[in-house]
């Protein structure tokens, strides 16, 4: 039997509006949460407000910005009043405002920390971005106030919320592919020179940090294991100033306990398509396009010879709504989120020990 996209498509159609119009319980159905957006860059402006902007139970509430212009400018076109645009010096202050039930942090990494835990002072939900943090102790230190604050801490890991994510991982746990033995992920772009991505202080790391951790989570998710070792390999070949304090590309393999391999890659010197392969005894699958905004392909063979062949019709910012309405429907339903701060934990655990093995292996 043959998934069609078409298919595939009306069941996708038929499960986000099902899941994204009405999973609110009756307690909380005329309540909208209200997101104070902390820092106004690319993922922020482009993807998270506008997916805000389409969802009927959230609104952008306030924003936190060190650009009072573009402040204006975002909280005109988002109808946010100006005494709820805050910068980073008087940020403590939304402890005082109503409108605002969570905060979503699209900072530089190395301020992913320092803003949750602020923001769970100020009594704040956290929908923070990935990586979680830049060190493991931040992560725990984040974990720490939220869970001393009683309140949410969700890490914007979208590609668990979208379906052909979700389908993969069903029909591997299905033994549609029988066996798993191997997986392999790449993720890159070749990175423009003075970017804060570059700089390790607020990067905490290259493209592992950045793309790698894509590769990283999804291999994680689709095992459905968590890793009993990692060896990792970084390099820079281009000596032209940009790797001055991070890696330029670096490789690693994840050994799980069931004894599936996963093989991963991550750059910031050259394109490389975000992708993953799921080879199994009875079957394989790839997904590529895996980790963009939106026309993500899912195809293979299964057990059987069944062909597979899923593509969502999901424009962006369909993703961030997903994961945006996650943290809602966690809020209001009082629900731990799939994405919690323990899972951002996880990964920030085996970044650090892949980057620990890399440096043995320099040193
Ligand atoms: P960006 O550079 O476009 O935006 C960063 C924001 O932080 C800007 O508003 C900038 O003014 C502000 N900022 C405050 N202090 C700063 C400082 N000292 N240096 C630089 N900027 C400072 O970055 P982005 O691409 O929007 O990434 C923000 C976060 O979102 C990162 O953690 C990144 O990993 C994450 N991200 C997630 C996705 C996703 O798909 N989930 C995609 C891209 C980025």
């Amino acid at each position: 039997m043959k998934t069609t996209r078409r298919e595939f498509s009306r069941l996708v159609a038929i499960s986000a509006g099902a899941q994204l119009l009405s999973s609110i319980p009756a307690l909380g159905e005329d309540r909208t949460i209200g997101y104070c957006i902390v820092g106004l860059g690319r993922i922020s402006m482009q993807h998270f407000m506008p997916a805000v902007k389409m969802s009927k139970k959230a609104r952008v509430t306030a924003l936190v910005s060190g650009h009072r212009e573009k402040a204006d400018r975002m909280a005109a076109e988002y109808g946010v009043a100006s005494r709820n645009i805050y910068n980073y010096e008087n940020y403590d202050q939304i402890v005082k405002n109503t409108d605002i039930d969570a905060v979503y942090i699209a900072l530089p990494n190395s301020m992913h920390a320092e803003y949750t835990i602020r923001a769970a002072k100020a009594g704040k939900h956290v929908l923070c971005e990935k990586p979680m943090a830049t060190t493991v102790e931040d992560a725990r230190s984040m974990i720490r106030a939220c869970e001393g604050a009683q309140r949410k801490l969700m890490i914007a890991y979208r590609c668990q919320y979208e379906p052909a994510h979700l389908r993969a991982v069903q029909l591997i746990r299905e033994g549609k592919l029988g066996s798993i033995q191997s997986i392999e992920s790449a993720f890159g772009f070749p990175i423009a020179p003075n970017e804060w991505r570059l700089d390790k202080k607020l990067a905490g790391g290259g493209p592992l940090m950045d793309v790698g951790i894509y590769c990283l989570n999804a291999s994680r998710y689709l095992t459905g294991e968590e890793p009993s070792a990692v060896k990792g390999f970084s390099s820079v070949v281009d000596k032209d100033g940009r790797f001055a304090q991070v890696e330029e590309t670096l490789s690693w393999t994840i050994t799980f306990p069931g004894g599936v391999l996963a093989n991963c890659t991550c750059t910031y010197g050259s394109q490389m398509p975000g992708y993953f392969r799921v080879r199994g005894s009875k079957g394989t699958m790839i997904m590529e396009p895996a980790f963009n905004y939106d026309k993500v392909h899912l195809s293979g063979q299964l057990a059987g010879g069944e062909a597979l062949d899923l593509s969502p019709d999901e424009p962006d910012p369909v993703q961030f709504l997903r994961e945006a309405e996650h943290m809602v429907e966690c809020i209001l339903q009082n629900k731990e989120p799939k994405t919690s701060g323990q899972e951002g934990l996880r990964d920030m655990e085996l970044m650090a020990q892949i980057y620990r093995d890399c440096e043995k292996k320099s040193a």
